[in-house]
Parts: structure tokens; sequence; C-alpha cells
């Protein structure tokens, strides 16, 4: 059983052949709501790559809130401990004008008011093999979380997105650190993805370092060391592929494969999300993956 304790947040898009100043408006093309968020995404994707997934973390108590348990639950995750706050859900204002590049307003909503686990919570995650987290909610639960994780043994992964400094306190509570060289580098303060992987040991117990389109590093603090090349692939959205690659991640090594087989089924996973539009919508099936050759 994989617990995934994160962000959900309904993506608002506008698309516009122009976007506005401020102080302008502009008559865009078309209106989208997507349910995302990262916790949401890599919840997704781990059931769609055949784990058993709880979703931990809240919506508000408006339309949006509904939308997204739902979406999550047709993913057969389960959605108990998914709380209802009061108020707006978390939203994420995008503008996508004609060339495809983007202004994003973040708002977390009700993934701001979790400040900290319920006892189901925590039961939840004590009957997991995995935690799998990002940081798109509050740090504090964040810490919390990764603390009764690691006192039960449970694998504790976390992707971190977005990039922040984080204490040495929580980092040794990690057991799978994910970040993409950007934030590899970013964490380490500076140096090559290779480099900064090296540094990001002195706290973590493995850190999987994501290379886009050229694949994934690991190390690990016993000195075992894996590359995996990307599948070649003709790669249209690029959008929740490192959330892909976490989801289906967490569901391989909580089958006990070797971290390399791990690593590869990862690789997959996401190279086929890089070919389809969207974030949830272009996660792939246990049995794509399977299908699809290196
Ligand atoms: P993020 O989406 O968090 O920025 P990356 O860009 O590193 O993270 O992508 C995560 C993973 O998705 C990569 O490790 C790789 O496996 C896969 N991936 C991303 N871009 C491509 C691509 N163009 N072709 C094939 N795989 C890709």
């Amino acid at each position: 059983m994989i617990t995934v304790l994160g962000s959900l947040n309904m993506d608002l898009v506008a698309l516009t052949d122009r976007a506005p100043n401020l102080g302008e408006t502009v008559t865009g093309r078309e209106f989208r709501t997507i349910p995302g968020g990262k916790g949401a995404n890599q919840a997704v994707a781990a059931a769609r790559a055949g784990g058993r997934v709880a979703m931990a973390g809240a919506v508000g108590s408006d339309a949006f809130g509904e939308e997204m348990v739902g979406t999550l639950r047709r993913d057969g995750i389960e959605t108990e401990l998914v709380r209802r706050a009061s108020g707006a859900s978390g939203t994420a204002h995008i503008v996508v004008d004609g060339r495809g590049q983007n202004a994003i307003i973040v708002i977390p909503g009700a993934n701001g008011t979790v400040l900290g686990l319920t006892e189901a919570d925590r039961e939840q995650i004590r009957a997991s093999s995995h935690l799998l987290m990002q940081l798109e909610l509050p740090l504090c639960v964040v810490e919390e979380a990764a603390a009764v994780a690691h006192a039960a043994g449970v694998q504790v992964v976390l992707t971190p997105a977005p990039a922040r400094a984080l204490p040495a306190s929580l980092l040794a509570h990690v057991d799978w650190l994910i970040p993409n060289e950007h934030e590899a580098v970013l964490l380490a303060g500076g140096g090559s993805p290779e480099a900064a992987a090296e540094v990001l040991l002195g706290a973590v117990r493995n850190v999987v370092v994501t290379l886009g389109a050229r694949g994934c590093l690991w190390r690990s603090q016993s000195g075992e060391t894996a590359a995996v090349a990307a599948p070649r692939v003709n790669a249209v959205d690029t959008t929740a592929a490192g959330d892909t690659f976490a989801g289906a991640l967490a569901v391989a090594l909580s089958e006990g494969r070797p971290v390399p087989d791990a690593l590869r089924w990862a690789c997959k996973a996401a190279a086929i999300s890089v070919t389809r539009l969207g974030a949830s919508p272009s996660m792939p099936t246990r049995r794509e993956i399977e299908e699809m050759t290196l």
C-alpha cells in the first residue's frame, strides 16, 4: 500500500493568443478545468501503474473539491483521508499564450489547512510500505509525516518540488529523494547533477536525479549507483513527467523490484506520459508500461 500525502489543485487554464498585460483585457480562445496538484498527480500515476494507493490531503467545500475527489476515485484511489476544509479548494490559474508560454498563480486554498496529521492519517501511514510526498503542503506536515513513517519502518519517498531549502531533520527521515536536475543543484548549492547527488547523499539514503530526456541517475549511501537512459520518444508535453516517474517508481519499489529495474520501469512510464497532452490524462496504465520496449 502506498500513501500519498500531498496537494490537490484544480488547474484553471485560459488559452489565449496573447496574454494580457496588467490593467489590460484580452479575449481568449478556450477555458479548461483539469484536476491536478502534485500530490493528486502522483497518486494517479501510482494507481495507474498498478499500486494500491490512498490519498491524504484536503480539498475545499466548493464544487472543485467534489470533482477532484471523484477523479481520484475513478482511478481506484482511496480518498477517505482527503479532508473537506471550509472555503476554497487549491487552484492553479494558468494562462497559456499562442507560443505555449505560460504564467501561473497557485492559490493553496484547502492545501494550506493541512498543518498536522490526524490519528487516522498516522494509522494509514504506518500501515503502508511507502509514503510519497512533495512540497505543496505546509512543510510542518511533511516533516511530521516523514517522522511517523520513519519510526514505523515505512519508506519515505520525497519529490522536493517546488524547490526550497529543507531542514536536515526532514532529510534524515527520507529514504528516496527524487529531485529533477534543477532541484538537485539548488538543494546541493551548485555543481553538476552527479556532484549534487553526491552532496545530497550526505543527508539522505538514496538520491534519484531525473534528467529529462536523458533519463535518471541513482546513488545510494551504501555506494550503489545506476544510470538509466530515457526511451527515445516524440515528446509533445512534458507536464507532470516527474510526477509520473515518482508514482511509478514508488509502485516498483513497493513490489520489491531491484532498483535498476524499478528505475527502468519509472523511465518507461514517464516517457509514455510525455508523448501525450496533459498531466493525469497522459499517465499510462500498468499494461502500457509493460508493453513498452526500451
Ligand atoms: P520534471 O518533470 O520534474 O521537471 P524531468 O524533466 O527530469 O522532471 O522528467 C522526469 C522524467 O521523465 C525523466 O527522468 C525521464 O524519465 C522522463 N522524461 C522527461 N522528458 C522526457 C523526454 N523528452 N523523453 C523521454 N523521457 C522523458
